[in-house]
């Protein structure tokens, strides 16, 4: 087995070969299958065991996938989008990546098994990336980068090789005397560490559903998630784009087909195209008012969920929100 083990090196040859040096990864040996709770479920088993996704996982390839950070402003009838917004979506652009380091692997070691997870259907990702060595959880709740701060996403690939793993420097903790982050969230969701979800609007924003009107008050003017945090942080780059918020008008007309062709493929795409436009109606009413929804009533009535937040969005502006 020892000329079948993962190196390093190996991976650092193969995504050089195939350019794709923009990545740092780490690895996590996976051992015995974990102890599960009395009650484990399903979706337990879905989160912690490696092995209920792949029969004789032994290790993972954990990679942090960076993108820059994009600053916007948004005038009325447009609204605001997190950065990863404008860049393809990562989990097709990064599963890519991680498909050709695996098919690189097999021509050095021979078959084997593996499984590509980005971001959702798998185990939690950044307890993998903590221990893989890429980073600290941040006072923004994110993993924090040395090289990349927080603005990266996770991915990796689960294995039935083994790594050689390699004896691991001690990672820094690059938030100390800093809490700039929680101060910037205007929702106070940021604590320990840790997010509120039923304060944070990124969160609230590609919830499901329909938005309450507390929730409608909280997400400020962003479309889609929201960098507030990230922006505030001194360990990221932050680029200004100008003329670059979502157009709602835009969104609230667009058709399954358009929305194939101009939005699918973004990283907010995932959303699907009645929450898209759940979100530009809100948005549209806070900035401007319910008239600015009459050119859509046809649209809105169509929709179970648009009827459903038009109706909440009526019952806000009867009570002055
Ligand atoms: S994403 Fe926005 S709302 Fe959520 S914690 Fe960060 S600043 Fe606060
Ligand atoms: S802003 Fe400061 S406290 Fe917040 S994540 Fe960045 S370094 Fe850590």
């Amino acid at each position: 087995m020892q000329n079948k083990l993962i190196t390093r090196q190996l991976i650092t040859n193969i995504m050089s070969q195939f350019n794709l040096l923009a990545i740092q990864f780490g690895f996590v040996k996976i051992g015995a299958a974990p102890q599960p709770p009395a009650a484990a479920t399903a979706d337990w088993h879905f989160k912690y065991n490696p092995h209920y996704h792949l029969k004789g996982a032994q290790s993972a390839i954990v990679f942090l996938y960076p993108y820059q950070l994009v600053s916007v402003d948004a005038a009325a009838g447009r609204a605001k989008l997190a950065s990863i917004g404008y860049h393809a979506d990562y989990h097709v652009a990064l599963t890519h990546y991680l498909e050709a380091v695996a098919a690189g692997l097999k021509n050095n070691l021979g078959d084997f098994d593996y499984k590509i997870f980005v971001d959702k259907d798998g185990l939690d990702d950044v307890k993998m990336a903590l221990q893989a060595g890429l980073g600290k959880i941040a006072k923004n709740s994110m993993l924090i980068n040395a090289q990349y701060g927080t603005a990266h996403n996770i991915g990796y690939i689960l294995t039935t090789l083994p790594v050689a793993v390699q004896a691991q420097q001690p990672v820094a903790d690059l938030c100390i005397n800093c809490n700039r982050c929680e101060v910037a969230c205007p929702n106070n969701a940021l604590a320990n560490r840790s997010v509120k979800r039923v304060r944070c609007r990124s969160s609230l924003n590609q919830k499901k559903g329909a938005l309450s009107e507390r929730e409608i008050g909280l997400i400020g003017n962003w479309f889609y998630g929201c960098d507030i945090c990230q922006y505030a942080c001194p360990h990221n780059i932050t680029q200004a784009v100008s003329g670059g918020a979502i157009d709602l008008a835009e969104i609230m007309q667009l058709t399954k087909k358009t929305f194939r062709e101009r939005h699918k493929a973004q990283s907010y795409g995932y959303l699907g195209l009645t929450r898209l436009k759940r979100n530009a109606m809100v948005l549209l009413a806070k900035q401007l008012g319910l008239t600015a929804l009459q050119p859509y009533q046809a649209i809105i009535a169509r929709s179970p969920l648009l009827s459903e937040q038009y109706q909440i969005l009526v019952n806000r502006e009867k009570s002055g929100g």
